[in-house]
C-alpha cells in the first residue's frame, strides 16, 4: 500500500525497533513510548482497521498477541499489567490507517497511560439494552 508508514516499516524502508517478527506480523516499539516497552503489533497484510479483517487474518494476528504480551511482561519485573488497545477510525483516535494493536505495559496508576470509562448505567434500563442488542444481533 503506497504511502502507508507501517507498510514501509514492514518492508524495511523505514527503520523500526523490532521486538518480534514472523510471516504474519511485525511487532515494534511505538515511537511515543507512552510507557516503556509500548509496542505495536501490526499485520503484514495491509488492512485499514478491524472492520477489514477476515477470519483467517484475525486468527493469525490474535493468536500471536498473548505470546508477544508475555515476552514484554517477562522483560521487566516492574511491569504489573498491560492495556491492549486497538483504535478504529479517526473518531476513535486512530492516526495510522494500517491496523495495529497497542501493547502498553503498566507500571503504576501514576504512569502515563490513561483511559476513561464513563458510567452511564443509570440512563440504561433493561428495555433500552434489549433494544440496542436486537439492533446489533440482526446485523450478523
Ligand atoms: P493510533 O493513534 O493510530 O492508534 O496509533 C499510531 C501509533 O503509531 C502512535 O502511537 C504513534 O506514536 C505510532 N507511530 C507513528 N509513526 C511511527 C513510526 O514511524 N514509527 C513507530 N515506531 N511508531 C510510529
Ligand atoms: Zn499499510
Amino acid at each position: 500500500m503506497e504511502n502507508c508508514i507501517f507498510c514501509k516499516i514492514i518492508a524495511g524502508e523505514i527503520p523500526s525497533t523490532t521486538i518480534y517478527e514472523d510471516e504474519a506480523v511485525k511487532a515494534f516499539l511505538d515511537i511515543s513510548q507512552t510507557t516503556p516497552g509500548h509496542t505495536l503489533v501490526v499485520p503484514k497484510k495491509h488492512v485499514a482497521d478491524i472492520f477489514e479483517y477476515d477470519q483467517t487474518l484475525a486468527a493469525s494476528v490474535f493468536e500471536r498477541i498473548p505470546k508477544i504480551a508475555r515476552a514484554i511482561k517477562a522483560s521487566d519485573s516492574s511491569i504489573k499489567g498491560m492495556n491492549i488497545v486497538n483504535n478504529n477510525g479517526a473518531i476513535a483516535y486512530q492516526s495510522v490507517f494500517h491496523s495495529h494493536f497497542h501493547l502498553i505495559p503498566r507500571y503504576s496508576s501514576k504512569d502515563d497511560f490513561k483511559m476513561i470509562f464513563v458510567d452511564n448505567s443509570a440512563n440504561y434500563k433493561q428495555e433500552k439494552l434489549t433494544q440496542i442488542a436486537a439492533q446489533i444481533k440482526k446485523q450478523f
